[in-house]
């Protein structure tokens, strides 16, 4: 296993919420946390990270850094999708490797995996039929970024390991309605529906697609102990094994916020994925299971978006 004492680690994307909730989390390891800004580091632009790496000289790197955004933002900027992604995580692993980082924890996500995957999907489940189409630029990214740790693995002896989250929500999420993931983007409109006293929320697509959901900071628990006790090829699975349909998730955001009023179903807006459950037992036979309930990670997000989003609520 791979002891994080007195070790150099850098968190790439600690402005982004896996980022933040991993720096969070390493301030509990006897570890030395470094980050590097945006106006430093352009991390689509390779000589940046190399000089940056060259100088730094982590011995543990975590890519949380990435351009994402929920359905609607994946399905109009394809081209950002596709080529920052790509750039950033060639740079950062291609210069890991030149760099001698010691361990390398890569994240994707499960949009990886085929539309119609067999549910919960396994992570051999890979490269076994056709994307979803919304989100297709963004996984074509992340398999890219498996392949590369796989590559590096095996032809120079390289630690770097994969994991891919589920759909993930906490503090620092993107809360913005047009380009946030869903779960922020509800408790952003739940949220200002009740503060402006509207009768009802609109929500896109039908509200029976099944998502499953990842507190940030349980992500981040997971990718440390996969630092410590992972080194093997295949990427493995983080999430919680449990899912909720779309509409289900907005009750309960309901509830957590306290609004009484309606949902109706904007029906031109894209569905999406039917389903995306992860099989996680992989994680669960090494001793690792998702500790946050539902409700308790939303109240703890909810009550964190008060006090730093919107303190006019
Ligand atoms: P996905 O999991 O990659 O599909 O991306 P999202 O996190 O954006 O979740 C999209 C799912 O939530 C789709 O089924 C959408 O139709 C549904 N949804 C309902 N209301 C909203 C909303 O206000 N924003 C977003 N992003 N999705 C919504």
């Amino acid at each position: 296993s791979f002891a994080l004492e007195g070790k150099k680690v850098w968190v790439a994307g600690h402005r982004g919420m896996a980022g933040a909730a991993i720096v969070r989390r390493l301030e509990r390891e006897a570890c030395e946390v470094i980050t590097v800004g945006r106006d430093r580091v352009d991390l689509r632009r390779q000589a940046d990270v190399e000089d940056w790496m060259a100088e730094a000289r982590p011995d543990l790197v975590f890519v949380a850094a990435a351009t994402v955004g929920g359905i609607l933002a994946n399905s109009t900027r394809p081209a950002e999708f596709l080529y920052d992604n790509l750039m950033i995580e060639t740079n950062i692993i291609h210069g890991a490797h030149r760099a001698g980082v010691k361990k390398l924890v890569f994240m994707g996500s499960s949009c990886i995996y085929p539309r119609l995957a067999e549910q919960p999907m396994r992570e051999d489940a890979l490269l076994t039929g056709p994307l979803e189409p919304t989100n297709e630029w963004y996984a074509i990214a992340k398999i890219a970024g498996i392949k590369l740790c796989q590559a590096y693995r095996r032809q120079y002896g390289c630690d770097f390991i994969s994991a891919m989250p589920t759909n993930l929500y906490g503090l620092h999420d993107n809360f913005d309605l047009q380009g946030g993931h869903v779960a922020a983007a509800l408790l952003a409109k739940i949220h200002r529906a009740k503060v402006e006293g509207l009768p009802f929320v609109e929500m896109w697509g039908t509200g029976s697609p099944k998502r499953e959901f990842l507190f940030a900071d349980d992500l981040a628990d997971g990718l440390v102990f996969l630092a410590r006790h992972y080194s093997d090829e295949p990427h493995v699975n983080l999430g919680t094994g449990t899912e909720v349909s779309i509409r289900a998730l907005a009750e309960l955001i309901r509830d957590v916020v306290g609004y009484q009023g309606e949902f109706r179903f904007d029906t031109s807006k894209p569905d999406g994925s039917p389903r995306k459950l992860m099989d996680v037992s992989r994680m669960a036979a090494m001793g690792w299971n998702a500790p946050t309930d539902l409700r308790d990670g939303f109240a703890i997000t909810y009550r964190w978006f008060l006090e730093n989003v919107d303190r006019g609520g």
